[in-house]
C-alpha cells in the first residue's frame, strides 16, 4: 500500500500527500502566523528518533515470520512521547513520523504534559490467531523496551490494537522489568489499571467541542440538526450525548450506509459497532443512504467520525453543512480545507475535537502513577473542564488573527511546543 494518508488511512481512501508532507505543511502554516524561532521550526520538522525493529514470530504451524515494527518519536521537550500503535499493513516509517508529529500537536493544543509518538507492526492483524497476536505484542513489546517505559515512551491502542493488546505489551514489559508498570501504556482495561470513561472520551470530546461551536455560532442546540458518519467509539459516543443535549441527530451511518430521519433518530436504539458491528442498517429508519449522500445532507452540523480523507476537493462543493467538527483523524483534505475557508464553513480540526482519547489517556496514566483509580464522574468532570480550556484558547487566537479553526488550534500548540524549546534551549 501507497503511504497512507493523515490517520487511519485504509487502501480504500485515497492518498493525496503522506502524512509526514501533511504534517510538515500544518507545522509551516502555523510557523507563518507566530514569532517562532527559525531554528526550532527546523528542529521540529524532525523526529528526535525513529525505531525500526524486526519483530520474529512463531505461527500456529510452526513456522517464523518476521514483522517489521516502528516507533517513531517526534518531540519531548514538554514530556515523555504518546501515541499509538498501530497494526495495520499500510505502516510505513513516514507514517509513524507524521502521525507522532500530530500527536505533538494534539498533546500541546490540550496542554497535555507529552510529546508525540506513535507507532505499529507492518502486519494484517486479520491474517493472525489470537495467540499469534499475543506472540506478537509481547515480542513488539520487548523489542521496544529499552525506548518506552512510563516516563519516556507511553503507547497506546490504535488500528488494529486494543485494550487486550495493551494488557500483553504492559505484561510482557512488567516481566521483564521485574514490577508492574501500568503506566507504560495508557487505553488497558480498567481492572489493570486503565481509566474509567476511556473508550468513549473520544466521542465525549467531540460532543462538547461541537456544543460549544453551536452556542459560539449563537444557534440554539434544540434547533440544531447532526449528521455523524461513522458510528463506532467515536461517532456513536458523540451522536448520543448530542442528542442528549436537545440536538436532533438526523443521520448515522457505519460502513454500510447511512440511515436517516428528518425528524430525528433515536440514537440509543442505534447499535454501535462495539454492541453490534456493521448493524446500522437495520435500524427503522424512513430513508436509507449512502456514506457519500450522508456527508452531503443539508444539516447544521456534519460529524466525519469513521475514516480519513473523506472531505476532498471532489465534494466539498456540495457539502451543506455549516459547521464541520472532525471525529475522525483527517477526514478532510487540505484541498477541501480550502475550499471550506473559502466557503466559510467553521471545520473544528480533529486535534482539538477528538482529543479527549489522549486526554483520558492522561488521566490514566495520572491513575497508574498514583495507584488511585478514579471514578467515572471525575473523568467526565475533568474531561469537561480540560475541554472547555483548549477550547477557549484556540477559539481566542480565531478572534485574535481571524484564522481558520484549524490553523487556530496549531498556533496555541506550536506556541507552547516552541517556547518550551526556547527556555531549555539547544546543548550543546
Ligand atoms: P470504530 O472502528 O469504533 O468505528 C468506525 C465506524 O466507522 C464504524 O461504524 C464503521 O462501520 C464505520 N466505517 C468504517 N469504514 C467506513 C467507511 N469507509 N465509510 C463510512 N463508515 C465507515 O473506529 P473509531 O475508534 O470510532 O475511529 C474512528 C475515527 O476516529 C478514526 O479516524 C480514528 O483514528 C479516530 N479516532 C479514534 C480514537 C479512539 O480512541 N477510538 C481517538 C481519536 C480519533
Amino acid at each position: 500500500m501507497a503511504s497512507a494518508a493523515p490517520s487511519t488511512a485504509t487502501d480504500d481512501e485515497p492518498t493525496e500527500e503522506t502524512a509526514l508532507e501533511t504534517a510538515r505543511r500544518q507545522l509551516e502554516r502555523a510557523a507563518a502566523h507566530l514569532n517562532v524561532d527559525p531554528g526550532v521550526i527546523e528542529r521540529l520538522r524532525h523526529p528526535n528518533q525513529v525505531h525500526r525493529v524486526s519483530v520474529p514470530l512463531e505461527r500456529d504451524d510452526g513456522s517464523t515470520a518476521v514483522y517489521t515494527g516502528y516507533r517513531a518519536q517526534h518531540d519531548s521537550v514538554r514530556g515523555p512521547y504518546k501515541g499509538g500503535l498501530r497494526f495495520h499493513p499500510g505502516v510505513t516509517e513516514a507514517e509513524c513520523i507524521g502521525l507522532s508529529m500530530w500527536m505533538t500537536w494534539k498533546c500541546a493544543v490540550m496542554d497535555l504534559p507529552f510529546g508525540g509518538g506513535k507507532g505499529g507492526i507492518v502486519v494484517d492483524p486479520k491474517d493472525l490467531s489470537t495467540d499469534e497476536k499475543e506472540r506478537l505484542t509481547r515480542r513488539f513489546a520487548e523489542e521496544l523496551r529499552p525506548f518506552i517505559g512510563p516516563t519516556k515512551d507511553i503507547p497506546a491502542p490504535d488500528m488494529g490494537t486494543d485494550a487486550q493488546t495493551m494488557a500483553w505489551f504492559m505484561d510482557a514489559y512488567s516481566m521483564q522489568e521485574g514490577e508492574t508498570t501500568p503506566g507504560v501504556v495508557t487505553g488497558k482495561p480498567p481492572v489493570v489499571g486503565g481509566s474509567k470513561g476511556r473508550d468513549t472520551a473520544p466521542g465525549r470530546s467531540v460532543a462538547i467541542i461541537a456544543r460549544e461551536a453551536i452556542d459560539y455560532l449563537g444557534w440554539d442546540i434544540e434547533d440544531t440538526t447532526v449528521a455523524v458518519q461513522g458510528f463506532g467509539s467515536v461517532g456513536a459516543p458523540a451522536a448520543r450525548l448530542l442528542d442528549d443535549e436537545g440536538a436532533t441527530v438526523v443521520a448515522v451511518s457505519d460502513v454500510n450506509g447511512a440511515i436517516y430521519d428528518p425528524d430525528g433518530l433515536d440514537t440509543r436504539d442505534v447499535p454501535t459497532h462495539e454492541e453490534e458491528p456493521e448493524a446500522v442498517m437495520k435500524y427503522n429508519a424512513p430513508r436509507k443512504l449512502s456514506n457519500e449522500e450522508l456527508l452531503e445532507l443539508d444539516v447544521d452540523v456534519l460529524i466525519p467520525a469513521a475514516v480519513g480523507n473523506v472531505l476532498t476537493a471532489e465534494n466539498a462543493r456540495d457539502v451543506q453543512a455549516n459547521l464541520i467538527v472532525e471525529g475522525a483523524n483527517g477526514p478532510t483534505t487540505s484541498a477541501a480545507g480550502e475550499i471550506f475557508e473559502a466557503r466559510e464553513i467553521p471545520v473544528v480540526p480533529d486535534i482539538l475535537a477528538n482529543a479527549g482519547g489522549v486526554t483520558v489517556s492522561y488521566f490514566e496514566w495520572l491513575q497508574d502513577l498514583n495507584h488511585r483509580s478514579w471514578s467515572l464522574e471525575r473523568v467526565h468532570d475533568e474531561l469537561e473542564t480540560e475541554m472547555l480550556r483548549a477550547w477557549t484558547a484556540v477559539r481566542e487566537r480565531v478572534e485574535e488573527h481571524d484564522v481558520t479553526w484549524r490553523d487556530a488550534a496549531y498556533m496555541v500548540a506550536l506556541e507552547r511546543v516552541s517556547e518550551a524549546h526556547e527556555h531549555r534551549g539547544l546543548w550543546p
